[in-house]
């Protein structure tokens, strides 16, 4: 059976603005959305407040310098743990098999993306049933030695291999926007974006900064990539009650969808 592919934003689950702070009450509420979710399904999340600090105080995006990384490597991954293992505890009390999947032990990457995959076991746990949960993660590089692989890279891999019926990114805004709607009130949600978008999108990023993995430019580019291959995402705001289980359940048009074809 072809899975769904959900992420959930870092900044959906925790708080961005404070160090390793959860959104308790919202890990609850999605645990709870996800439940009802019926097939297969891949769970990833991002980093928000736990993996990004540390990725960028010790520079792990940019490969291996010197031994001085080495603790951040340690801690980068820890807090990532941290973060995953609330979540799968939460996934459990609302009675989902969720079980944790490590992609630092699994990925090999080249310069940042991944070059390969373990996915052997994956599979295994999606036949059997269970919920695995994966997450942007410190990897080793053929090229540099140490990166980062964002989660939103790992679902694009992920959704690619293993054939996903869909992917549904739950981000803290709308969808897409024409620009950040959290700087411009004037910025108009982009219902519908395809490959033949691409050049029109270049004044949307203006300015963006982004976190250590990209932000909304780099989730789009990773998605486009996919609409390539056919398979058809959607960005919703997973911070409004019930727009994650209503996307999960197979409503369209709720956010921003990304697909090959308007
Ligand atoms: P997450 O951590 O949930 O994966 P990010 O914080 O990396 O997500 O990216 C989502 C954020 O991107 C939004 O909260 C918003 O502030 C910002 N953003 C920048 N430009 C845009 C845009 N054009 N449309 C929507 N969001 C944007």
């Amino acid at each position: 059976m072809k899975p769904l592919i959900v992420k959930l934003g870092g900044s959906v689950i925790t708080d961005k603005r404070k160090p390793f702070t959860i959104k308790r009450s919202v890990i609850k509420r999605l645990a709870r959305e996800l439940k009802d979710v019926k097939g297969s399904l891949v769970i990833v999340h991002g980093g928000g407040s736990f993996g990004h600090p540390l990725a960028l105080k010790y520079k792990i995006a940019d490969g291996y310098h010197g031994k001085d990384q080495l603790m951040g490597v340690s801690l980068t991954h820890l807090a990532m743990e941290k973060l995953n293992k609330y979540l799968v505890e939460a996934l459990q009390k609302e009675g989902i098999p969720a079980i944790a999947f490590q992609p630092s032990a699994c990925v090999l990457s080249s310069n940042g993306r991944i070059k390969s995959m373990e996915l052997r076991p994956l599979e295994r746990v999606l036949a059997l049933g269970l919920v695995p949960v994966l997450y942007g993660d410190v990897v080793f590089d053929v090229v540099k030695g140490i990166s980062i692989v964002s989660g939103d890279q790992m679902v694009s891999y992920l959704a690619r291999k293993l054939g996903a019926s869909r992917v549904v990114f739950g981000v803290d805004v709308d969808g897409v926007f024409t620009s950040c709607p959290k700087k411009d009130s004037r910025a108009e949600l982009l219902r519908v974006i395809t490959p033949s978008d691409v050049g029109s999108l270049a004044s949307v990023w203006e300015g963006e900064s982004g976190d250590v993995t990209g932000g909304m430019r780099a989730k789009v580019q990773e998605l486009l990539e996919l609409a390539k291959f056919g398979i058809e995402a959607e960005i919703v705001n997973a911070a409004r009650p019930n727009v994650l289980r209503e996307a999960l359940l197979g409503k369209r048009g709720l956010g921003t969808v990304v697909t090959r074809g308007k």
